[in-house]
């Protein structure tokens, strides 16, 4: 748990998941049982060991989601070049592949020597529950919360599940705010430098299909199951970064994250 610079380690919460057996129904056993936790958590809060946020490695709020999701071209700012590859209505949604997930301190390996790899950061949402076709309306009910997300893609021809999944190409974090301390996703700025080089820059606001519509159309199509990532689309500014480079991408409300490119 981060309370400002601080983490309180509340690990020992984990004893109040419940015990399981195969079959293990699908999703993420810790976002499955958050509300479980909630009271464990609070209490450890109070009194558990605690370290500086600078002393922690963050690796991925999510560990074991069973897919991760993502939307082409859905903000209204892109430049026509930029959304010429066609958005959610007329692509649908995307697939990343699950073992593409990282933390922050985990750093990115570019995949492909050569060719170009491209920063686009996102607002992340993770489901909390189970939902087949769930309407816009009782969407959020389905969120566990949110995290900021870069969606690495190799520049190229390929398939866009194949560009978009090699090892270390989705990094969520710096951690995830719970849906109940997060008044409004809609007018979230978020931004992305590069060694200190602005990039990116847009608004939630902007966004074409909204995160409750997202659900709505992801659900129509997948079971969703607590875990699963939505990555909600890129803002204007996705550009190449290189070995070495530094990456600092973050949104208002939710944090921000520092990455290395290696
Ligand atoms: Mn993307």
């Amino acid at each position: 748990m981060i309370r400002g610079d601080t983490v309180v380690d509340v690990s020992a919460a984990l004893d109040s998941v419940p015990a399981v057996r195969w079959p293990i129904d699908p999703g993420d056993l810790l976002i499955a049982n958050l509300e479980r936790l909630r009271g464990p958590i609070q209490q450890l809060s109070e009194h558990g060991l605690t370290r500086t946020l600078r002393d922690c490695s963050l690796k991925s709020p999510v560990a074991n989601p069973t897919k991760i999701i993502g939307a082409p071209a859905n903000y209204s700012t892109l430049s026509a070049a930029d959304s010429s590859g066609g958005g959610v209505d007329s692509q649908g949604l995307f697939l990343k592949a699950n073992t593409s997930l990282i933390g922050p301190s985990d750093g990115i390996e570019l995949a492909l020597p050569g060719r170009q790899h491209i920063h686009e950061v996102e607002l992340a949402v993770v489901i909390g529950s189970w939902c087949r076709n769930v309407g816009r309306e009782r969407a959020l009910d389905h969120v566990a919360g949110y995290a900021v997300a870069l969606d690495m893609t190799v520049a190229g021809g390929e398939d866009r599940s194949w560009r978009k999944s090699p090892d270390g190409h989705c990094v969520l974090g710096p951690w995830l705010v719970t849906h109940d301390s997060i008044s409004s996703i809609v007018g979230l700025d978020l931004w992305l430098q590069v060694n200190g080089e602005p990039r990116q820059r847009g608004n939630t606001r902007d966004l074409i299909c909204d995160v409750p519509r997202l659900i709505e159309i992801a659900s129509s199509f997948y079971t969703l199951y607590p875990g699963d990532i939505l990555l909600t689309g890129t803002p204007p500014g996705a550009a190449p970064v290189v070995a070495g480079d530094v990456i600092d991408a973050g949104i208002a409300g939710i944090g921000s994250m520092r990455v290395w490119v290696r």
